[in-house]
């Protein structure tokens, strides 16, 4: 351009350091084991890409080129990780989240290692229902007794090891096995010896089984085997599976509850996802239920879907001490857009997955950067205010983003399974919703709060619900990814977690590096304590700053991190954003290495109260490696 020459601009005007070795190393593209564009151009490549769906759909290719490349390259919109790697390349996968279903056969299952292999090589993840394969020790056809699950959970493990494409990102998965599964208990303690090292695993939970848990009564285990109508059940199919199948085995539900609950303290894993909850908010039930989640728990799909997430990053919207609703609003429908283009642009491995994702055309706008907005306006993560404004501002993006895949549908047609769904009769997917109060205490939210979500534009929901019953684009549209990776690129605390450290050593597959909070650095800087003594200070007290008596008390509760964060304001913190969300809500539950089972029992049974669709804990320095921990010999 007419630029001076070296002056930055786009993302190379902002990107940090970390940011860009990031995408030099595992996004930019490269032949011949040389980078061949700048990270400007890739965005540019990403755009265009994206934007050549518009050419088959009646819009303007040049418009959303440019407005595609302007929220990206701004920093306040970053798409899922394989939709920056692979546009405009050989295989332009561009989606993050697959379920792939598998049955109690060798084909299917072979079959699925292949389709999962392709999935994993273009940098994304799926989801598996583990439920249909037959028990440990049942019989097979040909003589012999079957190995179980988890057996063949080893070896889609070996596949993710093998397929990781140069060395760019290590495969993940999601394994999923139901609460009423013959091997549960082998699956439940199946991280605990090591191995799996691709694998998050979760429990698939009935509400009647936490209901059998809290009175402490039977739970009744069955093989898939004897018992084919096993797979994909809900609570209300129970009666009949009791009244029809006999069980392998009997067990006190709560001593499931209190095995997973022990196995979750010690390794992290396994996590619970909430059947019922999930297939209530099921926007197609029409094509059956829901079974798995992808690989961190925020995409519940049916078998064969998949699903393009793309998140805003909050810290951005921060203006006069308040929030640019109208720069927001601009660029939630710019997102949605982009989104629904990419499932025109993308390549799909499997004829199956192509027909899934365009019977429903699920996308899943998200966020990252909320501690960065709280930490801009001074509010702590831990309080009725940060949950009222987490409220309030995910409702207003669900309202964006649902009125513009209703004015889509108008320009481009409604989904083709929407005739047969809940948006046709007049349902949200966020319906039923847990009501507020049960999660915040709203007497308690600050005036600087109120404030804020006052001079929010009025919402007319009404006039949404009757819109979206005459036709809408797509059946979810909204997600809360954990943007591992992208909330790097794009210099944003990640998706709705807390700070997790204030200082800290990130580690990832190819380096390793400290980072002082930004917040903390500004502060000290201004009160004069940007010294090695308050810093090594903060170090000593485990990167954090809540009871350092240098501190104020004002300070502290600003700049709390995850572990100063009680485990109820993280559940509470996943609800309120799960009130508005149509897919799902990833968020890790981080508690001290002091906390108990009984605290990872409590977790899990308040996530289930307020209505979460999954749940995952980490207690601190519970597994040898760590993505992120705090470093005390820096
Ligand atoms: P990113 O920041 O790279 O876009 P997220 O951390 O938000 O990704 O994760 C979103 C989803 O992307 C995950 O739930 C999973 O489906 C997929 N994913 C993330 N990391 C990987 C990985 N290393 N390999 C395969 N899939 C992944």
């Amino acid at each position: 351009g007419s630029e001076a020459p070296g002056k930055l601009e786009g993302i190379e005007s902002w990107a940090t350091w970390v940011g860009l070795n990031l995408l030099y190393e595992r996004y930019l593209v490269k032949r011949k084991g040389f980078v061949v564009e700048t990270p400007n151009e890739a965005l540019e490549r990403v755009a265009s890409f994206v934007a050549e769906a518009e050419l088959s759909l009646g819009g303007s290719l040049d418009a959303a080129r440019q407005e595609f490349y302007e929220i990206m390259s701004s920093g306040r919109f970053m798409p899922n990780s394989p939709t920056i790697m692979n546009s405009g390349t050989k295989y332009h996968q561009l989606a993050a989240c697959f379920v792939i279903p598998l049955e109690d056969d060798m084909d299917s299952i072979f079959s699925a290692l292949n389709t999962a292999a392709w999935v994993f090589k273009t940098g994304a993840g799926a989801g598996f229902d583990f439920t249909p394969l037959r028990g440990r020790g049942s019989p097979l056809s040909f003589g012999g007794t079957a190995s179980g699950p988890v057996s063949f959970m080893k070896l889609f493990d070996e596949v993710a090891d093998v397929i990781k494409e140069g060395g760019r990102r290590r495969a993940a998965m999601m394994g999923v096995l139901h609460d009423v599964h013959v091997d549960l208990e082998d699956f439940i303690n199946s991280k605990l010896s090591g191995g799996l090292e691709n694998f998050n695993i979760s429990v698939g939970v009935h509400d009647a089984f936490m209901m059998a848990a809290a009175s402490d009564s039977e739970w009744n285990l069955y093989d898939p085997n004897e018992c084919p109508q096993l797979v994909g059940l809900l609570s209300g199919d129970l009666p009949d599976l009791w009244r029809r199948c006999s069980p392998r085995r009997t067990v006190r539900a709560s001593s499931l509850l209190e095995e997973a609950a022990r196995a979750a303290w010690e390794t992290g894993d396994p996590g619970l996802v909430f059947l019922d909850t999930i297939n209530q908010h099921n926007p197609t039930p029409r094509l059956g239920r829901i079974r798995a989640t992808n690989p961190c728990g925020e995409t519940p799909l049916l078998s064969w879907e998949a699903c393009n997430l793309g998140s805003l990053n909050l810290g951005r919207y921060v203006k006069d001490e308040g929030i640019d609703w109208e720069l927001l609003e601009h660029d939630i429908r710019i997102a949605v857009r982009f989104l629904d283009d990419v499932i025109e642009t993308s390549w799909y491995p499997r004829p199956e997955i192509e027909a899934a994702v365009k019977r429903t055309r699920k996308i899943g706008l998200g966020v990252m950067g909320w501690a960065d907005m709280l930490a801009k306006l001074k509010i702590p993560y831990d309080s009725d205010s940060a949950l009222y404004l987490a409220d309030k501002l995910m409702e207003f993006i669900a309202y964006v983003a649902r009125d513009e895949s209703n004015r889509l549908s108008r320009e481009r047609g409604p989904y083709p399974e929407f005739p047969g769904s809940i948006h046709k009769d007049g349902r949200f997917n966020f319906e039923p919703q847990v009501s507020s109060s049960q999660i915040y205490d709203e007497s308690k939210v600050s005036d600087a709060v109120h404030s804020i979500v006052n001079s929010r534009p009025k919402l007319d929901w009404d006039r949404v619900r009757s819109e979206m019953m005459e036709g809408t684009r797509n059946a979810t549209m909204t997600t809360i990814a954990p943007t591992g990776s992208i909330s790097i690129i794009a210099d944003a605390s990640s998706s709705i977690e807390p700070f997790y450290s204030l200082i800290y050593i990130r580690q990832s597959s190819l380096f390793s590096w400290v980072e002082l909070n930004r917040f903390l650095r500004d502060w000290l800087q201004e009160s004069n304590n940007l010294n090695a003594e308050k810093i090594k200070d903060v170090i000593r007290h485990g990167g954090s700053v809540r009871g350092l008596s240098w501190v104020p008390s004002d300070v502290q509760a600003v700049l709390g991190t995850a572990l100063d964060i009680d485990w109820r304001w993280h559940v509470r913190m996943q609800a309120v954003f799960q009130r508005w969300v149509d897919n799902a809500v990833s968020k890790t539950v981080n508690m001290r290495r002091d906390a108990t089972v009984d605290d990872v029992k409590g977790v899990f049974i308040e996530a289930w109260r307020l209505k979460c669709k999954g749940i995952t804990v980490f207690r601190d320095q519970s597994k040898g490696v760590q993505v992120m921990s705090v470093n005390q010999n820096i």
